[in-house]
Formats: C-alpha cells, sequence, structure tokens
C-alpha cells in the first residue's frame, strides 16, 4: 500500500485525499496545523484548519477561503477521515490525524506537551505513522516547568522597575507572548474577575506594553476566550516613572528600532527556547535569556512518540538525523522528510551554533549525547 503521506516540492501530500498539510507553496487544497508563518502560507485556493485555529489563521492571511473542524470531529476530505487534535503550541494548533483503509497516519505540525491555559493541551493520538517535529531535538534541550521561569521573568521586571529601567522582553508575538501573559496574570493575581476584560494585575510592578506585533494576536486570543491582563500601547504611558516600571512585550524584529528606543536605558530580555545554549545568549548581546519554549523538549518529544504507539516514525524539521538515528537504535521504522518548516517561532534563525561545546551538555542518555558532541549534529534549523 502506498504510504498516505509523502513528501512532494509543494509540501506533505496526501494523494489518497487530494491535500497538502502545510504547503510550503500554494496549492488548490491545504490542511493547515498552525498559523506560524513557516507552517501557514499565503495563496492555497482553499485551507482547512482547527476551529480554535480560526482567528489566528485569519489574522495571519486574511480573507482566505476556510472551513474549520471541531477538536476531534471527523470529517471526510476527498475519501480520507481527517480530525484535528490539539498540538498544545498556539491557539488552535492542531495534530492532523488521517484514517484512510484502516491505517491511521498524524502529522503533528509543532507541539509542546507542558500545558498551560493559553490554548487547549496537546493530547497524544494513537497511530500507525506519527509525523513529528525535531526543533529541539538534542538531548542538551530540556526545560524547566513554565512557572519557575514565570517567577524569574518576574523578579528580572522587579529588579529593573526598582532601579527605574523597563524590562524589553523580546518574544514571537503569535503564542509565547499570550502564553507570557497568561502566564504573568496568574502569577501576579490577576483582581477578581477582570483579567479577562483586560483588568489591572494586584502585585504587577508596573503596566505592561504591548508592541502592536502583539496585541493584534491578543485581540485574536481574547475573542477565542482566553483570560489576558491589561496591556496598554507605548503611546499611553504618561511619564518617566510609569516607562521606567513597565514590562514591553515585542517581537525580535522591533530589537534597536525607533519604537523599542522610546523606552530608553532599558533591560533587554529574549525568551526563547534557544536560551538555553548559552552561545545563542552571548550573540545576541542581551541582558537576561529566559528559557521557554512552544515546542517539545528532548524528554517530551520521546513521550510524545512513545504515547502515540507509532511503530513508524518519520521526522521533519529539527534535528532529523539524531532523531532518525535514536528512533531506529529503539527498534523503530525511522526516516525524515525534507520540509520547509522552520521559521517564525522558536524554529526561527535562533538555533545556536552547534560546534559550541555547550551542546555537549549533560545528558542521562549516552548514546545520544555521543552524537550530538561529535559534529556529527546536522545544521542549524532553518
Ligand atoms: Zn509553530
Ligand atoms: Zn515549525
Amino acid at each position: 500500500m502506498a504510504d498516505l503521506v509523502v513528501s512532494r516540492p509543494e509540501g506533505l501530500w496526501c494523494e489518497a485525499g487530494g491535500f497538502f498539510i502545510d504547503p510550503w507553496r500554494p496549492v488548490d487544497r491545504a490542511l493547515i496545523t498552525h498559523a506560524h508563518a513557516d507552517h501557514a502560507r499565503p495563496g492555497s485556493r482553499r485551507y482547512l484548519c482547527s476551529a480554535e485555529g480560526a482567528g489566528v489563521l485569519r489574522a495571519r492571511l486574511g480573507a482566505i477561503s476556510l472551513d474549520t473542524a471541531d477538536w476531534g470531529k471527523a470529517i471526510d476530505v476527498g475519501g480520507v477521515r481527517v480530525s484535528f487534535h490539539p498540538a498544545g503550541h498556539a491557539l488552535g494548533a492542531a495534530q492532523i490525524r488521517l484514517e484512510h483503509r484502516g491505517e491511521v497516519w498524524v502529522v503533528s505540525g509543532d507541539y509542546r506537551v507542558e500545558a498551560d491555559r493559553s490554548c487547549a493541551a496537546f493530547e497524544p493520538v494513537r497511530c500507525h505513522v506519527f509525523v513529528t517535529e525535531s526543533t529541539f531535538g538534542l538531548p542538551v534541550y530540556r526545560w524547566a516547568p513554565q512557572a519557575s521561569v514565570i517567577g524569574e521573568i518576574l523578579d528580572w521586571w522587579r529588579a529593573n522597575a526598582a532601579e527605574g529601567r523597563a524590562s524589553l522582553l523580546h518574544c514571537y508575538a503569535f503564542g509565547k507572548a499570550q502564553r507570557l501573559l497568561a502566564g504573568l496574570a496568574d502569577a501576579l493575581g490577576a483582581s477578581a474577575g477582570t483579567a479577562a476584560e483586560g483588568g489591572a494585575l494586584a502585585q504587577a510592578p508596573g503596566p505592561i506594553v504591548c508592541h502592536g506585533a502583539v496585541e493584534a494576536i491578543n485581540r485574536v486570543y481574547r475573542e477565542a476566550g482566553v483570560a489576558l491582563p491589561g496591556t496598554v500601547p507605548a503611546s499611553a504611558l504618561a511619564d518617566r516613572r510609569e516607562i521606567g516600571s513597565a514590562l514591553v512585550l515585542a517581537p525580535p524584529s522591533a530589537a534597536g528600532s525607533s519604537w523599542a528606543r522610546r523606552f530608553g536605558d532599558a533591560s533587554d530580555g529574549f525568551v526563547s527556547g534557544w536560551m538555553q545554549v548559552r552561545g545563542a545568549r552571548r550573540r545576541r548581546a542581551l541582558d537576561r535569556g529566559f528559557v521557554l519554549s512552544d515546542h517539545a523538549d528532548w524528554p517530551g518529544l520521546q513521550q510524545a512518540i512513545e504515547a502515540t504507539g507509532a511503530g513508524r516514525v518519520i521526522v521533519t524539521h529539527g534535528y532529523e538525523a539524531v532523531m532518525v538515528r535514536w528512533l531506529r537504535e529503539r527498534g523503530l521504522d525511522a526516516q525524515s522528510f525534507a520540509t520547509e518548516y522552520g521559521g517564525d517561532d522558536d524554529g526561527a534563525g535562533e538555533a545556536p551554533d552547534v560546534s559550541a561545546p555547550d551542546v555537549s551538555a549533560p545528558s542521562t542518555d549516552s548514546s545520544v549525547q555521543g552524537e550530538a558532541g561529535q559534529g556529527a549534529t546536522p545544521e542549524a534549523p532553518r
């Protein structure tokens, strides 16, 4: 029997159903896992995504011909039974399950296994073949719990505010920023009943300012029912005292812009999984790097793959070679797909220089760590 999904020049193709999944070129029919730019590209004739993801997909792609499916609801697409299941990565992010002639494939897109309230939690889906991402597929990547990272960010913000310096925190505008806002609101105790409508935070050191690109996505999250704390535009800051106590969320592209310069001698921070590797932080000349990713870490990838029960695993973007070898050593049928994913979110060009010694940091898995440390590691994700 032919494979249900193959890689073609346009994207991942399902011949039986006549559609592509996250195509990187315009096609007739595109099923979309999530609205990050490397997975959701403009120009296709018809789109299909999860109902939760519709708002943000439209915010990203504008007026498109879009169908949606509720979580877990099976629909027929060209004779293939298709359903969307939460990937825990960002609002609406889905794993796409395909069933045809008794065979089940799941295409993961991007996923994160630690749950938070900014999007539906990752759901393991049993399948025969699992197509997995591998953005952080090296043993060095192990995330601390989100609450402890949020605590570090709060400590940094409080210390800066005490010195009268703004805290300028760079993070991806879709997904990461909203996860931070929700996490900060929870940690700070939003005043009763008002956080959903943009109420004040009981113990915040100062106002939270969002760049326009972040605020546009905040709006979609709020419309989808995700309670985020009150945020203000930079223009609303009244005086030096307010500027000096603000936490400012801005996309990485705003670094060094005239927009960012209005905050004066701000402390610069960046939130990304890549911050786990010291070289990435050095190169950006940041005051602080915080390690928080919307992708699974190494144990998370293993856990997710195992939970599918799949006997065959196909690895897309990230450290494909390391992951494929690790899976084969465990007796699984593993291979990789060439794709054009890896951009915009944590997959963007923040990847560390993997020749740096930092990458062979302590690991409990000697077989794979050896490979990572010997320069056999593949090039950084695109
Ligand atoms: Zn993504
Ligand atoms: Zn991706």
